[in-house]
């Protein structure tokens, strides 16, 4: 049955009438807007809360999935925008050297007339692209060493290729850090577009001629004869092989138990274990390692995770000659600075995107080196935009918001019959001992140096932003290796504040809400409570359950890989989990070749999100009893019980394009955005009672999954 429906008086009026408070008419405004109140909420919750959603936005030519989130996150980027092009003659370096980086990166014209320049430049000092040389095979071959080319690719560039090696925090021992060795990422998004028929097989194609076409455009830049034979086969070959190395990977859902991946050995066990045909790993490790002067001990410990993929790649090797690999090495190069070249460049690359994100257009230049800023100097950019837009009353509102949820998250434990008390006060320590972030860290915004040594060893120009880029590379590469010998800063964020997220470490069992995403329909002082409860409330309650998701319950209060359950409850968990396996491995997504949600691959979103939106809501329920009032939006009949559910499940209004959510199926570890709220509220009866939804309906069914 329908139990809220719409006023019928129209957004703007509301907006407009005088004597409201304008936030509240536009929360009001947005709501309904957003809504589509000739759905039945209990058929389809999502089409009811996002149909007029649905309805008014087409996805832009640049984008490949376009959602209230995203809108959110398009709008920071304006207000960075405004900010990184504001120009005054008292910025502090680390400012000073953001912008100079966003210039650098807008410099449109000096980008075209160096073209290729710096990358060919670049190439001469990795030991030379092959397929774009006269007689690589007689002059470089022979010194070629695929250690050293390892090493260099990662200590210089970031580029972690063929082997993953990366200093994280121990898993057992969160207080030090560690080398961690696991399988690579690969040059296209998945292992899947590797061999699987159907729109992979176009992707691959689109990804092989890209190649082709950027080889060809340098070697006649080089002034080279052309050579479309020599060229085709050189890149057929690369991927071929990573081909083979795509088969060696293990596919993601086969990678969710943490305490199964962890192999902890010295140096000696992996060289015995892993020899892969005579790969020295002491002359790999230190060729990183050096870069930021740290010398191997006797017995250093590195932990593995990628077992099976070793194991495999003892076959993969030496199947290709040292062509082969170069070839391959520095095509994950010259693939990951396409970006930062000139136009033909980036045009090369338009079949292969399309055929892998849909999009037929580039995002515009100031937004890409917005991003571009953003992500490579965040505390700078968060600095600028804290001063910009955030206020600093709201830190202590969600902090209180935290408590709330939190104690609520620890009173549930006690409706849980699944698992026993043992079990129940050890998770009660744990959500009690989870630290918050909120807003920005404290020093970004202070006097002090920090903020500016962080950036001290960059050197930006605005005429050379190829370089500029390479710097960030080897900058990003160095601080994570530095840190091999560093003991671990609980206090540091892993996140910059300009950021539409939320984040939950298991290392650190530290949850971390950017300044980005305390703002509507999340979060706002005038917003009714119904709003920031079912915002980020929802939130809040989504991040603390990870702590406690297939991954996060393998850590404990101190971050530290070990088995805190008792049998009875860690036997209980899984079962309870594969409840909710199967439910969202049934639902069909038909945006997606009508392929199935992937249950395993996203069991710790959906436990999060199940657990986020019921501890919100009782949180809320909790508040209203304890007196507190909630104001009432205008022209909208619903209770507010009513617009706690229809906000949360409108900052997931969204849609994709076809060709990423095939992708999205397979590397997305969250449900599709619309599952995500059909998932979580089918299990939840208080959804149910609130809308009135009778036993039977869609979203009041028989069966339910409930694991917090
Ligand atoms: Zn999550």
């Amino acid at each position: 049955m329908a139990a809220a429906g719409w006023g019928g008086r129209l957004p703007e009026q509301i907006v407009k009438s005088g004597h409201l408070h304008p936030t509240l008419g536009q929360a009001a405004a947005r709501i309904l807007q957003n809504m589509d109140p000739t759905k039945e909420p209990c058929d389809d919750f999502y089409q009811y809360a996002c149909g007029g959603w649905l309805r008014r936005h087409v996805i832009p030519e640049t984008s490949s999935r376009y959602s209230v989130f995203d809108i959110l996150r398009d709008e920071l980027e304006v207000i960075l925008k405004g900010v990184l092009e504001k120009s005054t003659d008292k910025d502090r370096p680390a400012v000073e050297k953001a912008k100079m980086l966003y210039r650098s990166c807008m410099n449109k014209s000096v980008i075209e007339k160096r073209d290729s320049r710096p990358l060919l430049d670049v190439l001469e000092t990795v030991g030379g692209w092959p397929v774009i040389m006269d007689k690589w095979n007689e002059t470089k071959g022979p010194q070629w060493k695929l250690e050293q080319q390892l090493a260099l690719m990662n200590a210089q560039f970031n580029r972690r290729v063929l082997i993953d090696l990366f200093i994280w925090n121990d898993d057992q021992n969160s207080s030090r850090h560690i080398i961690y060795i696991d399988q690579p990422t690969l040059g296209m998004p998945s292992r899947e577009y590797y061999f699987s028929e159907g729109n992979s097989k176009k992707v691959r194609e689109a990804y092989l001629q890209f190649m082709i076409s950027v080889a060809t455009m340098l070697r006649k830049d080089k002034k080279l004869p052309k050579d479309n034979k020599l060229v085709r086969k050189d890149m057929t070959q690369v991927l071929e092989l990573e081909t083979h190395l795509a088969n060696a990977t293990v596919p993601q859902e086969e990678r969710h138990d943490v305490t199964a991946l962890y192999h902890r050995m010295n140096l000696k066990d992996l060289q015995h274990k892993f020899s892969l045909k005579g790969f020295n790993w002491t002359l790999f490790i230190q060729s990183v390692l050096s870069s930021v002067k740290i010398t191997l001990l006797p017995n250093e410990e590195v932990v593995v995770y990628g077992i099976p993929y070793l194991q495999n790649l003892e076959e993969v090797i030496h199947m290709y000659p040292p062509r082969t690999m170069q070839n391959y090495l520095v095509w994950r190069l010259v693939l990951d600075r396409i970006s930062t070249l000139s136009q033909r460049f980036k045009d090369a690359r338009g079949s292969y995107r399309k055929a892998l994100y849909g999009t037929t257009v580039e995002e515009v230049r100031w937004q890409e080196c917005v991003g571009y800023v953003n992500s490579n100097m965040e505390s700078a950019v968060g600095s600028l935009y804290v001063k910009k837009a955030f206020s600093k009353d709201s830190k202590n509102m969600v902090k209180e918001l935290i408590n709330k949820v939190r104690a609520v998250f620890v009173e549930t434990l006690d409706e849980l019959n699944w698992m026993d008390e043992e079990s129940k006060k050890k998770a009660q320590e744990k959500a009690m001992g989870i630290q918050e972030q909120i807003g920005y860290p404290d020093y970004i915004l202070e006097g002090n140096k920090r903020l500016d040594e962080e950036y001290s060893s960059l050197n930006f120009s605005e005429d050379l932003y190829f370089e500029n880029g390479l710097q960030n590379l080897k900058a990003n590469a160095h601080r994570s290796l530095k840190k091999l010998r560093e003991q671990v800063d609980q206090n540091l964020w892993i996140i910059g504040a300009a950021v539409v997220n939320a984040f939950y470490s298991p290392n650190r069992n530290q949850i971390v809400f950017p300044a980005g995403i305390l703002q509507p329909p999340f979060f706002s002082k005038e917003q009714p409570q119904a709003l920031n409860f079912g915002g980020i409330g929802m939130v809040i309650g989504h991040e603390i359950t990870h702590g406690f998701d297939d991954n996060g319950r393998n850590f404990d209060k101190n971050g530290n890989m070990l088995d805190w359950w008792s049998n009875f409850s860690a036997w209980h968990f899984r079962k309870q989990s594969e409840c909710m396996v199967y439910q969202y491995s049934n639902y069909t997504w038909d945006l997606a070749d009508k392929q199935n949600v992937n249950g395993y691959s996203t069991l710790g979103e959906n436990i999060a999100d199940n657990g986020g939106v019921r501890q919100a809501y009782k949180a809320y329920l909790k508040w209203t009893t304890e007196g507190g009032k909630d104001q009432q939006l205008p022209g909208l009949k619903l209770t507010c019980d009513q617009l706690f559910f229809v906000n949360y499940a409108q900052v997931w209004c969204g849609s994709y394009r076809p060709e990423f959510a095939i992708q999205s199926i397979k590397t997305d570890v969250h449900s599709p955005l619309k599952y995500r709220v059909l998932g979580s509220l089918q299990n939840l009866a208080a959804f149910a009672d609130t809308f009135h939804c009778t036993q039977g309906s869609r979203m009041h069914p028989k069966k339910r999954c409930r694991v917090w």
